[in-house]
């Protein structure tokens, strides 16, 4: 057999993937399966982002790009986080690369030597922590509970620093509790961080838009200005502008670290898709209104699917004013089905007995929950309440 690296096996097969196997597995074999495990926005492209594509492919805009992207859409990169974030950048201060993704891979790769460690508060998105490891860092799991919305506290942060801590992991909008951190825990996360000036941070906001919040959105760099030559942004076109398959993302950061962040994708990608680049100049530079509709209508599904969530008995849904996944606590069920040990267990036991496949929640470091996403239209959204309470109340 093959001797696979240390590396790559300490990496264990997500509980994502295992579920939509089982769920592929049932619709195999003919059976109704109601999805809410995807991580996608369920709408098209806009028309003119995809008309720029086209335009692209006809101008022969079909070859290698430079590594750090096309001039144009780092050009709209720099106006972006200008008229949404506040934010002035250089172009040697930005990265494009083939999504979200590849941008946070790359900075792991660039900053971590072994033994480092990297805090990922939990509940996080799936890719951190495995991220790290393949970095051949160490995650620190720092777990944000319901008291406190599932956030991390500034006093949490302070204690769990060490001097093996290298690099602190923001989300917000998180994926997967939709949980938005506010200016003010962003001012009190920076004066921790202000007392350790080695640790380095990522702002992941790759859901900035899809945010109903009534504060006007805000990255830790609006609150900390002066964490700005140890801030890595990380933003991208998928979530926004429902590009998932462009596989466009890119990060603002300090000029050294983009230079050796380049160098990792020099060696591993080269460049991202030249013609998903002039498709990304569109999207960020041609009119806005289309993410505000796709916002709004996140929101109106969210406000619907939490609330029948909440209604059914053993569920409890808290409130977020983001992203597009409900994220509800599931304990009051498991304790009362027999069977049941864990939230592992209830999603297995949903897609049998409901037909509806989700995600358990231990693989966002958070037992006793699952995430169901709302990128889907209402209709679907109702039938899938309607299976899950039926399932529940007649077991
Ligand atoms: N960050 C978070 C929190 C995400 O949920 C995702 C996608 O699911 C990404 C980053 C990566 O996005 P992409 O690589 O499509 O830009």
């Amino acid at each position: 057999s093959i001797q696979i690296s240390g590396r790559v096996e300490q990496i264990k097969p997500s509980a994502t993937i295992t579920v939509s196997m089982q769920a592929m597995a049932l619709q195999a074999e003919g059976r109704d399966i109601v999805s809410l495990g995807f991580g996608e926005p369920d709408f098209d492209t806009p028309e003119h982002v995809k008309e720029a594509a086209i335009q692209a492919i006809r101008d022969g805009q079909t070859k290698y790009t430079p590594v750090d992207g096309t001039p144009e859409l780092k050009q709209a990169i720099i106006g972006k986080f200008r008229r949404d974030n506040d934010l002035d950048y250089e172009p040697g201060q930005i990265l494009v690369s083939n999504g979200a993704k590849q941008s946070l891979f790359n900075l792991l790769l660039a900053l971590l030597d072994p033994d480092d460690e990297v805090i990922v508060p939990a509940p996080y998105w799936v890719s951190y922590p495995d991220m790290a490891k393949l970095a051949d860092a160490q995650p620190a799991i720092l777990t944000g509970g319901p008291e406190h919305d599932y956030k991390i506290t500034a006093r949490q942060l302070g204690n769990s620093i060490n001097d093996h801590t290298r690099l602190l992991i923001l989300n917000s909008p998180s994926n997967p509790t939709g949980k938005v951190y506010s200016r003010d825990e962003y001012r009190e996360i920076g004066d921790v961080l202000a007392e350790h000036p080695k640790v380095f941070i990522a702002c992941d906001d790759i859901y900035e838009h899809i945010y109903w919040g009534e504060a006007p959105f805000c990255t830790l760099l609006n609150a900390c200005p002066e964490l700005a030559d140890r801030t890595l942004v990380v933003n991208g076109v998928s979530k926004a502008y429902a590009m998932t398959g462009w596989r466009i993302g890119y990060a603002a950061g300090p000029e050294a670290l983009i230079r050796a962040m380049r160098k990792v994708q020099g060696q591993s990608t080269s460049c991202a898709g030249s013609v998903s680049q002039a498709a990304a100049v569109a999207a960020l530079n041609g009119p806005q209104d289309c993410v505000a509709e796709m916002r709004d209508a996140f929101r109106e599904r969210y406000e619907y699917f939490s609330a029948a969530l909440n209604d059914i008995p053993g569920v409890e849904c808290p409130s977020c004013d983001g992203a597009f996944y409900a994220f509800p606590s599931f304990q009051g069920v498991i304790d009362a089905l027999e069977p049941l040990r864990d939230d592992v267990d209830l999603a297995g036991w949903l897609l049998e007995e409901a037909g509806v496949s989700t995600v358990p929640g231990s693989a966002f470091g958070a037992p006793g929950h699952l995430r169901l996403s709302y990128a889907a239209s209402m209709d679907y959204l109702e039938d899938a309440v309607s299976r899950i309470r039926k399932a529940i109340v007649t077991a």
